[in-house]
């Protein structure tokens, strides 16, 4: 057997899980970032390589966190690059797409775009994207400046805003932009919520003076989220466009994308752990604890969207599966406590970066609410198709970046591990998550208390790893993360089907 780069590490004993398949007793080859082979007994045919002992347990891609906020203006006791980064690879995921905003005064977006650069280049832990946050999309920006950040800057996604004045754009805005992204081939992803809904709603609870943080609920009804769900998917179908709806977490807004889905039209949809897990019961903590858990669109009042949004991760409404880590510090002037007058000065968002793999492996896979397969496609394979990345992220697969979490083994794979090595496999002993567990730089966590059975044991970047639980935690260092330049979406594109006779784009 020939192998063209020397074989650097053997993960041997793994049970690999793909979007597809679930491989028991598989060895993997490693060498120069990528993944060589996959096979039995690699360690004999590879003697001078290092080994890690899966011990039975799954191996799946490395995560990718396509929905981040990090270091941006609007939030500045947030994550930085570093800090969120570090999280992300205690908490198995080694790629994040985070963003570079457009303010409404920036006539151009390239300084924005080497800003971002800035701030991240040399300071990340796992490899990073951005997103372009489109807020003033002049023609010079859609027509000259977006075809060479797509062919040049290797971004190829933007996200528009339907709601928050600073950043919303009208429907025709949103057509002109969506007309733009078509040609150059980028995803579109949506933030769906109707403004004006919301800006009457908070109206009237502040002139009854109902202020506290649970308000920030009652302010944002699902029905603003079902409501500009449907319109985006309607403008969606009239400029034949596939799109990603973000954080989706309404029962009637994700029957609009299924039926939507039904006809065949292109449209995506994400949802996140808070929308699986909380209702809106945990913004009446006591005193202004609520705080902690303001983010948009709000945590719903009935749990039935919660079973609603799980339903959606099994039947495939939903692509993928996103933190939308957007934390801001509680305990601090600037952060949530800005808000202590009145909700509408929260700053939203909450943190999620770290436990997003995990608490979707534990309380969904390991439940038995969603296979494993499915988990690997809504928390990596799918998000590496959707945003141009599926060539070396997002599988396990011969030429595929080595990017792996390796998770502790179960009591089924551990006993299987006996059987065959003779050996006894490490179990994780199951436990409460404590804030002070996790690597961002954020005091407080709205998963505090969260049981866990299971977490990454390691995780591996290009070969590296980064992330030994047992053994020094964080093992990898701020600028292992490089820039990646990622094409056109793999999963889905234009129609080339028009509302009516009007074929938008003949020549
Ligand atoms: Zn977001």
């Amino acid at each position: 057997m020939k192998v063209a780069a020397s074989v650097d590490l053997v993960i041997q004993n793994a049970t690999i899980a793909t979007a597809s398949d679930v491989l028991p007793e598989q060895d993997i080859a490693i060498g120069g970032g990528k993944i060589l082979l996959l096979g039995q007994n690699l360690t004999a045919l590879f003697p001078g390589a290092g080994v890690l002992d899966a011990q039975g347990a799954y191996v799946v891609p490395g995560g990718v966190d396509s929905h981040v906020h990090l270091q941006q203006d609007n939030n500045p006791t947030g994550d930085t690059f570093e800090t969120g980064t570090r999280s992300a690879v205690a908490g198995g995921t080694t790629t994040v797409l985070a963003f570079a905003t457009q303010t409404r005064t920036d006539e151009s977006l390239h300084p924005i775009v080497e800003d971002y650069h800035a701030r991240a280049a040399g300071n990340c832990y796992c490899d990073y994207g951005f997103h372009l946050i489109l807020t003033n999309p002049t023609p010079s920006i859609l027509d000259e400046e977006m075809p060479v950040l797509v062919r040049e800057g290797g971004i190829s996604s933007v996200k528009l805003y339907m709601t928050y004045k600073p950043l919303r754009l009208r429907d025709r805005d949103i057509l002109d932009v969506m007309e733009s992204t078509r040609r150059l081939g980028m995803t579109t992803m949506i933030h769906a919520e109707n403004a004006e809904m919301i800006e009457w709603m908070t109206d009237k609870l502040e002139a009854r003076r109902l202020t506290a943080p649970y308000y920030h609920a009652v302010s944002r009804p699902n029905i603003a989220e079902d409501e500009a769900t449907y319109r985006i998917i309607s403008l969606a179908e009239l400029a034949d466009i596939p799109i990603l709806i973000v954080h989706m977490s309404s029962k009637m807004a994700a029957a609009h994308v299924r039926r939507a889905q039904t006809r065949l039209l292109p449209v995506h949809a994400e949802t996140c752990p808070q929308y699986l897990f909380f209702t809106s019961e945990k913004l009446r903590g006591e005193g202004f604890e609520g705080a902690k858990c303001v983010c948009s669109p709000a945590l719903r009042e009935d749990p039935l969207h919660l079973d609603a949004m799980w339903e959606g991760l099994v039947n495939g409404t939903f692509t993928t599966f996103s933190s939308d880590h957007a934390p801001s510090k509680f305990d601090h002037p600037i952060g949530k406590k800005a808000g202590t007058s009145t909700f509408t000065k929260i700053p939203n968002g909450l943190p999620g970066l770290e436990t997003r793999m995990p608490s979707l492996f534990c309380h969904g896979v390991l439940t038995g609410r969603l296979s494993i397969q499915k988990f690997v496609e809504l928390t990596s394979s799918n998000p590496a198709k959707l945003y141009g990345m599926g060539g070396s992220k997002g599988t396990i697969a011969p030429g595929h970046d080595a990017d792996l979490v390796i998770w502790y083994p179960t009591q089924e794979q551990a006993a299987n591990y006996k059987a065959l090595s003779g050996r006894a496999a490490s179990s994780m002993t199951p436990f409460a998550l404590d804030n002070a567990m996790l690597h961002h730089d954020i005091d407080y966590t709205p998963f505090e208390g969260m049981e866990f059975a299971n977490w990454p044991r390691y995780t591996i970047l290009r070969g590296k790893v980064v992330w030994d639980r047992d053994n020094g935690g964080v093992l990898g260092s701020k600028g292992d993360g490089l820039f990646l330049k990622r094409g056109r979406s793999t999963l889905s594109k234009p129609r080339g089907v028009f509302v009516n006779e009007l074929d938008l784009y003949a020549k």
